[in-house]
């Protein structure tokens, strides 16, 4: 068991939240019971996600993305009223963590990822919030091997390189960091999403392009940092995942 303020402060300096200029709150996001015992991860903030943890009980949820955003309206109305008004009466504790999540060495999505997949001498490039490391395959290898380890059949744009040695990635919705890629001259480049112009950067700037899903290239780093909270707090832990096919 620990106690919220505790456990705030901990993930603060854990995850370096001071670094980084983020598109909502990176901590507590909405206040609930002081000690905390139970925690749910689970990848956005969404209604099924809160539901599930008012089921199991829960203390605390940790999300990689929360309730709150910079670009979106500043009330608390609808589905957004919802939310709130269920953790509120719930006593639940709301923590979200997004580019403190993507960037962390250790617990990382991006570096949990290129785990997932194999890569080897994995680093963050510096400037950008893309990783960069390397791979002795081939690309149908390569998706089939994404497609057992994230459940999920990659989209694959651009050359269709038979080797693929040099990979740059990034989980989430950073296609448009592809100029970020293009820049490491890598074989392939890997996001969670795609847009319209993707496949035409990629093709002629003789790169692979792979999206492998937003919800599917988040999925790991929140469970990473709750299971070392779990372990350092010794409080339960549960993963739930609410189906996202994006
Ligand atoms: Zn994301």
């Amino acid at each position: 068991m620990v106690n919220r303020k505790e456990l705030n402060n901990y993930c603060h300096d854990y995850l370096n939240v001071v670094a980084f200029e983020d598109y909502g709150p990176n901590g507590l996001q909405v206040e609930g019971v002081e000690n905390i015992n139970k925690i749910v991860s689970g990848v956005s903030a969404n209604l099924a996600l809160i539901e599930r943890a008012i089921d199991e009980k829960a203390d605390a949820i940790f999300v990689h993305h929360g309730i709150f955003w910079k670009n979106e309206g500043q009330t608390i109305t609808g589905s957004k009223r919802r939310k709130v008004s269920l953790l509120l009466s719930h006593n639940i504790n709301l923590f979200g963590y997004h580019l403190p999540l993507d960037a962390h060495p250790e617990i990382g999505n991006n570096v949990q990822l290129g785990k997932r997949l194999g890569i080897q001498n994995m680093t963050p490039v510096s400037d950008s919030l893309i990783w960069q490391g390397e791979l002795n395959t081939n690309l149908s290898d390569f998706s089939a091997l994404i497609e057992e380890r994230l459940g999920r059949t990659p989209q694959v744009f651009g050359k269709k390189s038979e080797k693929i040695q040099r990979i740059a990635w990034c989980t989430g919705a950073a296609q448009g960091f592809i100029t970020d890629a293009i820049e490491l001259s890598v074989d392939l480049y890997l996001s969670g999403e795609v847009s319209e112009q993707t496949p035409a950067a990629a093709e002629e700037n003789n790169m692979t392009f792979i999206s492998a899903g937003h919800h599917a290239t988040e999925r790991l780093g929140i469970q990473a940092l709750c299971s070392h909270l779990s372990e350092t707090f010794q409080m339960q832990h549960q993963y739930i995942d609410v189906e996202n096919s994006v």
